[in-house]
C-alpha cells in the first residue's frame, strides 16, 4: 500500500490546523503514524486519496449506524438541500424528529435539537443546575462528555489516548463544581453523595461507557445510580452520545431498563450530520428559556438538513426488522475472533474493544493497565490488512448494517491470525 499523497497532504495540513487536523484522535500520533486522508466511502468501505481501500470499523465514530452514504439518507438530504440550506426559524421537520426520538425514548417529554454532542451535554448539566439550584455536578472517570470546561476532567477519549489527564486552559475554578466518581463503584458514589448530596445538581455517565474503551456498567450499577440520585433529588443524566440508537432504538435506557431523568444524544440521531439532542422530564425542560431562565441558543440549532438526515436515518432504524440482532451477531462474531486469538475484550452490542492487559476492564485505573505499543502493533496489523479501526486503545470498534458478511468473515479471519506476542 502507498500513502504518499495521504502523507503529502498532511504535511501541508499541518500549517494551517494545530496538528494537521480537526479533532485530535484523527492525528494517530499515538501509534506513530499519519492520518489517511479520505476521498469517499460507501457502504463498509472507506477509500483514501492513494485510492487504498478498508473496510471501515470507525464509521465516523459512531454515527455510521447505517454504513456509509446510505442511499435513502443521501436522497433526503439532496432533497432537503433543494428547500435551502438553512432558515434560522421553526420547520416542520423539527417536530417530525422530536415525534421519532420521544416515541423510542419515552423519557425525552421535552428536547432541544443543537450541534453536537459537546453542546448537548453542556446545555443538560445547565438545565440540571437551574432546575435544582445547586451548583455540583458527579462525572465518572473516564467517561467523556464533550470538551465543555467543567467536563475536561479525566475525559477519557482523545484525551487518554495523547497523555492529557486534563486540559490545560480550564480555570481550576471551572472544574471546582465536577466530583469525581469511579465508573463501575457504587462506594465511591455513595461517599460523594454523602459529603456534597444537598449541593449536587446532577449526575451524568455514560450508560455504557465506550470513551475509555467500552466498559459495560455492571449489574445493577445504573440502577443504583438511579435511586441514589433520586434520593438526593438531583438529576441523573444519560449521555447516550454514543449509545443512543445504537445498543437499541431506545439507547441503553431501554437495552439496561434504567431510565434516566435527562438523555444527551448526539452521533447516529444526526445520521452523519452535525445534530445532537437535549431532553428529558418536562419540567427540568421547561427551565429552558424561553419558558424557563436557563438560557440556551443556536443560529443552526435544527438546521433542516442535518434534521433530513435525523429523520430519514431513525426512520430505516425502526422499519428495518432484526436490525439491531443482526448488527449484535456481527459483532459477536468478531469478538468470537478475538477470543480465539487470545485477546481481552469487551462487547456490548455492536461495540467492541480489545485490551492489552490480562485484568478484566471494568473502570479508568484498569483499562489504563492497557500496554498502549501492543495495541499499536495490533492496529497497525489490521491496517496493513485492509482493516480501517480507531487508532486507539480507547475507543470502541463500530460494527454498522452496512458490514457485508463477506467483509465480516475477512476480519475474522485476519484477527484470528494476529500473533498477540
Ligand atoms: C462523542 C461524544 C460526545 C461529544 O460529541 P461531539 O459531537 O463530538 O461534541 C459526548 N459524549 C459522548 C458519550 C460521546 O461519545
Amino acid at each position: 500500500m502507498s500513502f504518499e499523497r495521504s502523507k503529502k497532504l498532511y504535511n501541508e495540513a499541518l500549517n494551517f490546523m494545530p496538528g494537521g487536523v480537526n479533532s485530535p484522535v484523527r492525528a494517530c500520533r499515538n501509534v506513530g503514524k499519519t492520518p489517511l486522508f479520505i476521498d469517499h466511502a460507501k457502504g463498509d468501505k472507506i477509500y483514501d486519496v492513494d485510492g487504498n481501500e478498508f473496510i471501515d470499523y470507525i464509521c465516523s465514530w459512531g454515527p455510521n449506524i447505517l454504513g456509509h452514504g446510505n442511499d435513502e439518507v443521501i436522497a433526503a438530504v439532496k432533497n432537503a438541500c433543494d428547500k435551502g440550506l438553512t432558515y434560522g426559524a421553526c420547520h416542520e421537520g423539527e417536530i417530525e424528529l422530536a415525534k421519532l426520538i420521544k416515541k423510542h425514548m419515552p423519557s425525552m417529554e421535552m428536547l432541544r435539537l443543537v450541534n453536537s454532542g459537546t453542546e448537548a451535554v453542556m446545555s443538560a448539566v445547565r438545565a440540571a443546575r437551574g432546575f435544582t439550584k445547586r451548583d455540583k455536578i458527579v462525572k465518572f472517570e473516564g467517561c467523556y462528555h464533550g470538551h465543555s470546561d467543567g467536563l475536561l476532567v479525566k475525559a477519557g477519549s482523545g484525551l487518554l489516548t495523547n497523555s492529557i489527564p486534563d486540559s490545560s486552559g480550564v480555570p481550576k475554578g471551572y472544574t471546582d463544581n465536577t466530583l469525581l466518581a469511579r465508573y463501575n463503584d457504587e462506594n465511591s458514589v455513595r461517599r460523594i453523595f454523602e459529603e456534597y448530596g444537598s449541593e449536587i445538581a446532577a449526575a451524568v455517565v455514560e450508560p455504557c461507557a465506550a470513551n475509555m474503551g467500552v466498559v459495560p456498567p455492571k449489574n445493577g450499577f445504573l440502577q443504583f445510580l438511579r435511586d441514589i440520585t433520586k434520593a438526593y433529588n438531583a438529576v441523573l443524566i444519560f449521555d447516550e452520545v454514543i449509545t443512543g440508537f445504537r445498543l437499541a432504538l431506545g439507547g441503553a435506557q431501554e437495552y439496561y431498563g434504567v431510565t434516566p431523568d435527562l438523555t444527551t444524544l448526539g452521533k447516529i440521531v444526526g445520521g452523519g450530520m452535525p445534530l445532537a439532542v437535549y431532553g428529558g422530564k418536562r419540567e427540568i425542560m421547561e427551565c429552558v428559556a424561553p419558558l424557563g431562565s436557563v438560557y440556551q441558543a443556536g443560529t443552526l440549532s435544527g438546521n433542516p438538513i442535518a434534521v433530513s438526515a435525523g429523520i430519514a436515518t431513525l426512520k430505516i432504524l425502526e422499519s428495518t426488522e432484526n436490525l439491531y440482532t443482526d448488527i449484535d451477531k456481527k459483532a459477536e462474531r468478531i469478538e468470537n475472533a478475538m477470543i480465539k486469538s487470545g485477546l481481552n475484550v469487551n462487547r456490548v452490542g455492536s461495540l467492541l474493544t480489545v485490551f492489552f492487559t490480562d485484568k478484566t476492564v471494568v473502570d479508568y485505573a484498569t483499562a489504563k493497565t492497557s500496554d498502549t505499543d501492543k495495541f499499536s502493533k495490533y492496529y497497525s496489523y489490521l491496517l496493513d490488512n485492509g482493516i480501517y479501526a480507531a487508532p486507539s486503545q480507547f475507543e470502541a470498534m463500530f460494527v454498522s448494517y452496512a458490514h457485508s458478511d463477506e467483509d465480516i468473515e475477512y476480519t475474522c479471519k485476519v484477527i484470528e491470525k494476529f500473533n498477540r506476542k
